[in-house]
């Protein structure tokens, strides 16, 4: 199979409310779906949305690599794409990873067609061998709740368990203090019952005394895990953190690489990996990640960055192949942004995503 063409169309998608994160307030989502067709007549889809808020780069720097490929692929073997996106990832840079999993996902999208399995099965199939394993139809998702308003926050956390979710994920690190923090971790706690898991997301906003300080006020509200407590680059300093608090630790904003992940395990900084395909490079790499966190018994669950359907769909195919019981994951983000690109993007039920049964990524644009 060749490839025929390789064309990609900006989208910007605004968030839908206000959106708060230690780092940013979130306000719009932009990037780029990409078309791979090939000569047999299939097409593949992808999204490369890399986020400049967190260090991925920008769309102008995905668009450069895509400009400068899109000659130089026509014509090829579709096979051709996996040594292209090898050497995109290890080469880097900004817009690289999320340029990588793009050209990835396209690519097994057509593959999967081809072989008429659902992505989630194919890569079972042909990337770990493991074909039973993603007989999942579902995916444990969580609520992710942005508001930065104490009141908002928890309104929108009740709505989230009224609407079935058993897992609500809050940003925090916007407080100006501790106290403040643990009002409105703790409203949100009254908010969803004793019954509903309870996981924060401190996008990196603490120093090390802070979240220490903030951790130990927390630990009370019964809390599944919080995301990356302190800075990315401070594995010592998160490794410390994990020493002092009882609150299971989740790595996300360092795991930018199968490497990383190996020196977060090495430092002893997490319990747990976030595994989010469009900031490592790709879905290969995502599966590696899974085996490498099996295998040095951390935890492990995948989330989006916010992205469209395209981009939503490719990473429920990953989650589908963690091993069971699969843990809750961040796919359920849809609703945080105004569109999703997609005419019917997987439905959340009961706190559950189904994977799409069709061939390939199952994924139709609007
Ligand atoms: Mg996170």
């Amino acid at each position: 199979m060749k490839i025929s063409g390789l064309h990609w169309t900006p989208y910007r998608l605004p968030f839908a409310g206000a959106f708060g994160t230690a780092q940013a307030n979130l306000r719009v989502r932009e990037g780029f779906i990409i078309r791979l067709d090939t000569d047999s007549g299939l097409t593949g889809l992808g999204e490369a949305a890399p986020l400049p808020e967190f260090g991925g780069g920008y769309p102008a720097d995905v668009e450069r690599w895509l400009a400068g490929w899109a000659l130089e692929i026509t014509g090829q073997p579709l096979a051709n794409i996996e040594p292209l996106v090898a050497g995109l990832l290890a080469k880097g840079g900004p817009g690289a990873a999320a340029t990588a999993f793009s050209l990835e996902t396209a690519a097994f999208d057509v593959l999967a067609q081809a072989a008429n399995l659902p992505l989630s099965q194919w890569l079972a199939t042909n990337l770990i061998n493991s074909p039973d394993h993603s007989a999942t139809k579902t995916v444990p998702v969580n609520a992710t709740i942005g508001q930065p308003q104490q009141q908002a926050a928890s309104e929108a956390a009740r709505q989230a368990v009224a609407a079935g979710f058993r897992c609500v994920k809050l940003k925090v690190g916007m407080a100006a203090t501790v106290a403040g923090e643990v009002a409105r971790v703790g409203a949100v706690r009254q908010a969803i019952g004793p019954l509903v898991k309870l996981r924060l997301d401190a996008n990196g906003g603490w120093t090390v005394p802070q979240a220490v300080e903030t951790l130990k006020a927390l630990e009370q509200f019964d809390l599944e895990l919080v995301e990356q407590p302190v800075a990315p680059v401070d594995l010592a300093g998160m490794a410390r953190v994990r020493r002092e608090v009882t609150i299971p630790l989740a790595a996300d904003e360092p795991v930018t690489s199968l490497e990383a992940a190996r020196a977060i395990i090495r430092a002893e900084s997490a319990d747990c990996l976030v595994i989010k395909p469009m900031v490592v490079g790709g879905l290969r790499v995502g599966l590696e990640i899974m085996e490498l966190a099996r295998a040095a018994g951390l935890g492990c669950f995948v989330t989006t960055t916010i992205d469209s359907g395209v981009g939503i769909a490719a990473a429920l195919h990953l989650a589908a192949n963690l091993l069971e019981p699969i843990p809750y994951c961040g796919l359920a983000t849809a609703s945080l942004l105004t569109g999703t690109l997609v005419k019917q993007v997987p439905l959340v039920e009961g706190g559950r995503m189904a994977v799409p049964r069709k061939p390939g990524l199952g994924m139709e644009l609007l």
